[in-house]
């Protein structure tokens, strides 16, 4: 490669590269941001990547890449009249302050492979403010397959997996869920994430009756004591139906787990909600108080990338992710089918050793459970 001289070299806001890369060929999609990441932790905040590239999609992709990890691009130039190739001046970021610790659960990281996530579907019956699934009743539902969720299962719990998680969307819409359940609890203990609030009556309850107790652990959403931040997040009465789901739930006998979703600036009503909790009755391990991840609807939360949120790996009906809370997030899809389950995990191993073997600064566990 022809190394451009000094001056050449020095972007359009004047800062000389502390590090170059030849991306040759590679797209977004096929190493080139893992490449670029290892690169990018080899200098210090405020340091510039030079980035070359041959491949036009990059000049689309990268920018949205640089917004989402946190860092500036400074200067795309062309150097063949249109053509390409081309240089691109990246300016690293500050590390992000990290959320207050205080009100959130904390929690270490679960080994990769012992804990698998599954998305039943994305329709729901809510549309919270902060879904970072986008699910809403107008949602497509992408229903998982009864037979992927089951082979998936299988393979996971042949390889040490200890533990599915099953969300959404609001699980108790996919029509085959009762079946799912019992195909995948039958193999390995399942926590089922809910609002609680479609499983009352009818067939649904029928389907929430049928489930086994043992294998079947319910986590509900709730994120006040009272319905006012509840009802502002999630919609209006919705926090008097998932009291009434939450009770219901243990009168059949479940254990019920209760997770929340605040906002930094609302951290003040988790005092009454342990309060509210410990008066029903539910254990003190039983509640996770999360903060919202700037992903799906939300404007503004935890920022979620490769570089700062551990991996927690997740299957929907078309495709793989790094983490349950970015799964509308196109770079941090690992695959475009979730099976087999070994490719999966295998995508998600090679990422970590890049990062290690960058020196990896370390991610933060973003509690779900
Ligand atoms: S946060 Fe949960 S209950 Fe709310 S819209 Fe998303 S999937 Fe539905």
């Amino acid at each position: 490669m022809t190394r451009p001289s000094t001056e050449e070299r020095h972007g359009a806001k004047g800062a000389a590269p502390a590090v170059e890369f030849d991306g040759g060929n590679m797209d977004c999609g096929s190493g080139l941001l893992l490449s670029i990441t290892s690169a990018m932790r080899r200098i210090g905040a405020g340091e510039v990547l030079l980035l070359h590239t041959r491949e036009p999609s990059v000049l689309a992709d990268l920018p949205a890449w640089a917004r989402l990890a946190g860092h500036e691009l400074l200067d795309v130039r062309d150097d063949g009249g249109g053509r390409g190739p081309w240089r691109l001046s990246i300016r690293r970021g500050s590390p992000r302050p990290p959320a207050p610790r205080a009100t959130f659960t904390e929690g270490t990281a679960v080994p990769l492979g012992s804990r698998l996530w599954l998305y039943s579907n994305f329709h729901c019956n809510l549309a919270c403010s902060y879904c970072c699934a986008e699910s809403s009743p107008k949602a497509s539902a992408r229903l998982m397959p009864v037979e992927v969720a089951a082979a998936a299962t299988s393979e996971f719990v042949a390889q040490g997996g200890r533990e599915l998680l099953v969300t959404g969307g609001e699980p108790f819409l996919h029509p085959q869920l009762g079946t799912l359940l019992a195909e995948t609890a039958s193999q390995v203990p399942v926590t089922l994430l809910t609002n609680a609030m479609v499983f009352q009556r009818g067939t649904r309850r029928e389907t929430l009756e049928a489930l086994d107790r043992k294998a079947v652990t319910l986590q509900v959403s709730l994120d006040s004591a009272e319905p006012g931040l509840h009802d502002r997040q999630r919609g209006a009465g919705s926090h008097a139906k998932a009291m009434t789901g939450i009770r219901l739930a243990r009168e059949l006998g479940f254990r019920v787990r209760v997770a929340a979703t605040l906002q930094p600036e609302d951290a003040a009503n988790a005092e009454a909600l342990h309060v509210a909790l410990d008066a029903i009755g539910i254990d003190r391990e039983d509640r996770v108080i999360r903060p919202v991840a700037e992903e799906g609807f939300a404007a503004q939360g935890v920022h979620i990338s490769l570089d700062t949120v551990e991996p927690e790996p997740t299957l929907t009906a078309d495709g793989a992710w790094w983490h349950p809370v970015a799964v509308t997030n196109p770079h941090l899809k690992v695959a475009d089918t979730p099976l087999p389950v070994e490719q999966v995990l295998d995508v998600m191993r090679d990422v970590i050793a890049v990062q290690v073997a960058g020196n990896s600064q370390g991610r933060a566990v973003f509690r779900c459970t």
